[in-house]
This record gives C-alpha cells, structure tokens and sequence, in this order.
C-alpha cells in the first residue's frame, strides 16, 4: 500500500499534485510520501506478533537526511555500511545505539567511529575482519560488540547481482565454518560477542527463501545462545516490492483481489512465516530492510523532451537519465510508468522510453505500452524510491537531481538540484597546465 493516486485525473502524492512540485523544483525530480514510510515501517515492526523487534533500516536504498530523520522519529535503527553513513545517521540525529554496521571491507577509521559513537553491533563478514575490530577496540581500550554473518547457502531466486546468501558469494561466513570462527572469537580479548547475522539477498518475491534460510540457521542460533549467551539474531532485510503492478498496488482493493497464492510477500505473510520459527529462540530478532520501508514511497518524476520516431519504433526521450536512476540499466529492472495527467481520450503509444545519456543501456523501459504524451508533459516513474536517488551519478556532467518529501498537504525540498558550481567545486586546472 501507497499514497500516489489518481485526483481528478492528475497524480497526487499524499494530498499534494505532483505536477505543482514538478513546477516548482523542476525535472527530473524524486518525490517521496513521508505517509508510506511510516506505514512501511509500521508493518514491519509489528510483522513478528509477540517477538522483540528491532527494525534498522539499511539506509543505502535512501539516505537523504530528510528520510533518516522522519524514521528515526518513528524508532527505527539503521543498517550502515560506510563511515559516510554514520556520519549521515549522526547528522540526521539517527540512533547510533540501536544501528549496526555490516560490510566486507571496513576500515580502521570507519571501525574506529563506530565504536566511538555506541554502536550497537558490527556485523562482521571474516576473520581478518574480526582480528581488525579487535585491535581497533584494543586502542580504545573497549570491547567491540559483534555479531558474524553466517552464509546459510540458500538460493534467493533474485537477480545475480543481488543475491547474497549463496556460497561463492563474497558474503559472510558458511555455517561449516562458523562454529570454529565463534570458539576464535570468543577468545579474543576486546570483542564481545552480542549475536549472529543473516542476509539472502534483495527483492524477494516470497516468503520461501526466508523461511529455507531461518530453518538452516536456528539449530545454530540455539547453539550459540546456549554456548555465548547472544541476545540478538538479524535475519537480514530483502523483502521485495510490486514494481510491474506500481500504481494499482497501493490500494487495499488490490490485495485483495489476489489470490493468497499469489500474493506477493508482505510484512504480514513474512510475519506468519516466520513468527513460529523464530518464537521458540526468544532473542531479540533484527530486521535490516531497506527497499521495502522506502520502494513504493517514491517515484521519479520527469519531463518529455521529444517523441522521435526512429526505424519503425517510437522512443519517448525524457530529461531523467540512467544517472539519476540506474536500477534498469544494471539490473534490468522494471519500473511502471504513469502520466501525471491522466487522460482516458488519448490513443495508446508503445515506445521506448530513453533518456539523453549517450549509452543504449540508457533505456528505463521497451517496448511499453502508455497514454500518448507530448513534449513538456509529465511522467513519474513509480518504486523509485529505494536505490534511486542513493545510486545516483553525474556521469555525462548531469546534476544530482531533487528530493522533495511529502506528507500530508505539506512539502518541501528536502535536496536541491546541484548547481554546476557544486559539480566542479572540488576539481581543480593543475599549474603545469
Ligand atoms: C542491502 C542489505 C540490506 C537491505 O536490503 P533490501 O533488499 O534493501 O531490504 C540488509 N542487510 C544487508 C546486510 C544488506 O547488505
């Protein structure tokens, strides 16, 4: 469920029209509903009926300060993976506390500031890994919390370049392995084991893998509860989101027209799932979710420069580019695409809808079938609130695009477009030349 509908045949974000946004900030610009990622995060939190939550947001799908403030507000952690994180986390006034910092490749110094700043556990991927944090929290004199992340060999039956919990991968550590890494760490002087760590991969369609994952992993979780005395078992986040049925699926309506078979995964069915499995360890259980609190939330909103009729095909060329949104050109990934005027009297078009990049990859969509629009008109491009804006580049010397969050009838640029004076502000013309 979302908060993008149809008004009058024109596109509102919460209450407000996105074509008076799009006026204001121009194009191409993100619009975020503050309203989903409560509902989002709500949904999670209470996914697990009875169970100790702790929801930490994986911040790399959106980590726009606005967005780490209105979630921290609601309670949540966070999931950080850079020292550019914590800083984010720090600056938005996020809850170091109760966020925890994964990652293959830590450094000293990013060890270092989160240990300063109280966090609540590092999720750790090797055993040199572990030897680093532990040196680390020698010359701070403190014991490090940690927990490791286990690779429980299960197929996430998403794309290649985001699974993660499959063995020759690059993640974690394999349950083979792990019992011995847990007896090294428990001798090490300056770590204090707190839990243990699982992530399959991201935009999982249904409950399954999850469920295969848990089942691998409990046996062990007992184990080490009993052995180490943990606290806490993260499952990891991943869940996925509707990207072909966008729009349509933000309204009640919708599920429920679904067949329960073919539902796709929501916090109420992963709940179900899961709940039974996880009861009986009684921990305090983790869940480190980024695409599904901030997807749906978002949408990317962008002009129609030109529509070129090329070689028997028709190519929409809009001012929103592969820079600002590359989930297509990486991942082949889907993205719904809607006018923000809708008009029933207008003929169909099928057209590619490209951007300006000098790139074929720069394509968000073939071959699709949309409501004919013109030159100036207005398209959003729907779920492109997570690993949008935050994957974003200036690859072709393109700003950074705008951020506006919405909620309610309020809104307000929460990230100015780039000017080019900020684009070039740290280059510099050598003397030699
Ligand atoms: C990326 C990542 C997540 C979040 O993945 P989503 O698919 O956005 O939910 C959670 N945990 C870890 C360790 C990750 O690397």
């Amino acid at each position: 469920m979302h908060h993008f509908r149809y008004t009058d045949q024109n596109l509102h974000c919460e209450s407000v029209e996105l074509a008076a946004v799009a006026r204001l900030y121009g194009t191409p610009t993100y619009v975020y509903s503050a309203t989903t990622m409560a509902d989002n995060l709500h949904r999670l939190k209470n996914s697990l009926i009875g169970l100790d939550v702790q929801v930490c947001y994986a911040m790399k799908a959106n980590s726009s300060l606005a967005v780490l403030r209105h979630l921290g507000n609601l309670g949540a952690g966070f999931d950080l993976v850079s020292g550019g994180e914590i800083r984010r986390v720090i600056a938005a006034s996020g809850d170091v506390h109760s966020s925890v910092f994964a990652g293959v490749g830590k450094t000293e110094d990013e060890i270092r500031l989160a240990l300063e700043n109280g966090i609540f556990a590092l999720h750790v991927e090797s055993e040199p890994e572990l030897a680093r944090i532990n040196h680390v929290a020698g010359t701070l004199g403190i014991q490090a919390p940690v927990a490791i992340r286990i690779n429980p060999d299960v197929d996430a039956q998403t794309h290649a370049k985001i699974t993660t919990g499959k063995q020759g991968n690059k993640f974690g550590i394999s349950l083979a392995q792990a019992k011995l890494v847990y007896e090294a760490v428990a001798k090490l002087k300056h770590i204090s084991l707190k839990g243990v760590q699982m992530h399959i991969g991201s935009q999982l369609a249904d409950t399954g893998p999850f469920v295969e994952a848990v089942k691998k992993m409990v046996p062990f979780v007992e184990e080490l509860k009993r052995d180490y005395g943990i606290t806490y078992f993260s499952i990891g986040g991943g869940m996925g989101i509707i990207y072909p049925d966008a729009l349509a699926s933000g309204t009640q309506e919708w599920w429920d027209a679904k067949p329960a078979a073919q539902r796709p995964v929501s916090p109420e069915s992963y709940g179900e799932a899961l709940t039974p499995l996880l009861a009986p360890l009684d921990l305090k259980i983790l869940l480190e979710h980024g695409r599904y609190i901030v997807g749906n939330a978002g949408v990317l909103v962008t002009r129609v420069e030109h529509l070129k009729r090329a070689g028997g095909k028709n190519f929409l060329v809009v001012d929103a580019a592969m820079n600002d949104l590359i989930r297509p050109a990486m991942y082949d990934s889907y993205h719904e695409i809607v006018p923000l005027h809708r008009d029933t009297s207008r003929r169909a078009l099928v057209a590619d809808v490209v951007g300006p990049i000098c790139e074929s990859s720069d394509c968000f969509a073939k071959d699709r079938q949309l409501q004919e629009v013109g030159e100036g008109e207005l398209i959003a491009l729907m779920s492109a609130g997570a690993y949008g804006f935050s994957m974003a580049s200036r690859y072709n010397s393109r700003s950074l695009p705008a951020e506006v969050l919405v909620k309610g009838s309020s809104f307000e640029l929460i990230n100015a477009r780039e000017t080019f004076e900020q684009m070039v502000a740290n280059e510099k013309i050598p003397a030699f030349l």
